[in-house]
């Protein structure tokens, strides 16, 4: 009775009903996805059939962050999500990242696993399909966490993979919305000219490459070819600043001297590419990694380079869609 009256009443307390959120784009001036709708959304229907789920995903924890800093704490879930942005056309559609397997027993003691990212209004299926296989697939006993480490990468990544075509704004307009939130997000003028609407096709098709090696990186990481999961992470930061560069410099080449040279001095040095809590750090996990090759890779090194690629592909989408919603100076 007295957790009624402060509103702590709520039934499922330590059950996958149970999600935490952190406050996301409600009152977060760094969030980027409504990660308080999407907890909302998610336990509305989890708690609908909360008596006819299966033990096993009645004991699952969800936790979601409204961006990559993490303060949902969406890495140490058994399944996590974070929020991200991307670009269909000329509209940015609110996303959110897939993190499996974290480990939130023993202190916290593993970070999951980057699957890929869904957009927002997908994530209740996307839930659905992955607790409906974790139950099909299990052994007698087996936690998610082994489930997933059993399981693997590439087909963890094709249970979300059918979330991941991006539907057109004039097909399905409610994809461009957030979970609790009517407006629709939009880039505004930027890009519908013939030229500005070049170098958004451009920058996307570039990114999706940076993205695919940094997929490539995470397979092999998991093979345990330490040495090309570190190359092929470095390589997917070069792809994705060379996305960056060609937004204002399309004859920037393929050179990595180069291309680390452009960005350094078009984004780093101006800034631009600041994350607004991190500032430089994304940005230095390139000129770092360009300047100082590992003399010795292991798994830890390659681990970490993966970690750090993908942070620097998050922040560079998190960059372009900042400058393509400022107004054209003309
Ligand atoms: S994870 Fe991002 S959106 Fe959520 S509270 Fe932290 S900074 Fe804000």
């Amino acid at each position: 009775q007295a957790l009624q009256e402060i509103g702590l009443s709520d039934a499922g307390a330590g059950t996958i009903q149970d999600i935490v959120s952190c406050p996301g784009t409600d009152t977060c001036k760094l969030g980027i996805a409504a990660s308080r709708g999407l907890a909302a959304e998610l336990q509305s229907r989890l708690a609908a059939k909360i008596d006819s789920l299966p033990e096993p995903v009645k004991g699952l924890r969800i936790k979601i962050s409204g961006c990559f800093n993490s303060c949902g704490q969406h890495h140490v879930a058994d399944i996590g999500f974070f929020g991200n942005s991307r670009r269909s056309g000329n509209y940015k559609m609110p996303h959110f990242q897939v993190v499996l397997g974290g480990r939130w027993r023993d202190n916290a003691g593993s970070y999951g696993l980057a699957i890929g990212a869904v957009p927002s209004k997908s994530v209740p299926e996307a839930l659905e399909v992955i607790t409906r296989r974790y139950v099909e697939d299990r052994q007698p006993h087996e936690t998610f966490q082994d489930w997933i480490a059993r399981l693997g990468k590439v087909e963890a990544r094709k249970l979300i993979a059918p979330f991941m075509q991006l539907p057109a704004f004039e097909e399905q307009p409610e994809f461009f919305t957030d979970w609790g939130d009517p407006r629709i997000f939009t880039l505004g003028d930027i890009g519908v000219g013939e030229c500005a609407g070049e170098v958004v096709s451009l920058f996307s098709m570039e990114i999706a490459k940076a993205e695919s090696a940094l997929f490539e990186a995470e397979v092999a990481l998991e093979q345990g070819d330490a040495t090309r999961a570190e190359d092929l992470a470095y390589q997917a930061m070069l792809q994705a600043a060379r996305a960056l560069v060609l937004t204002q410099f399309q004859d920037v080449g393929h050179e990595p001297d180069r291309i680390v040279e452009e960005f350094k001095t078009r984004f780093y040095d101006t800034q631009l590419f600041y994350d607004p809590y991190a500032k430089g750090k994304f940005a230095r996990y390139l000129l770092e990694r360009h300047t100082h090759p590992p003399v010795r890779v292991d798994g830890d090194v390659a681990h970490q380079r993966v970690d750090e690629a993908t942070l620097f592909i998050e922040a560079t989408h998190a960059c372009e869609a900042r400058l393509a919603s400022q107004p054209l100076l003309i």
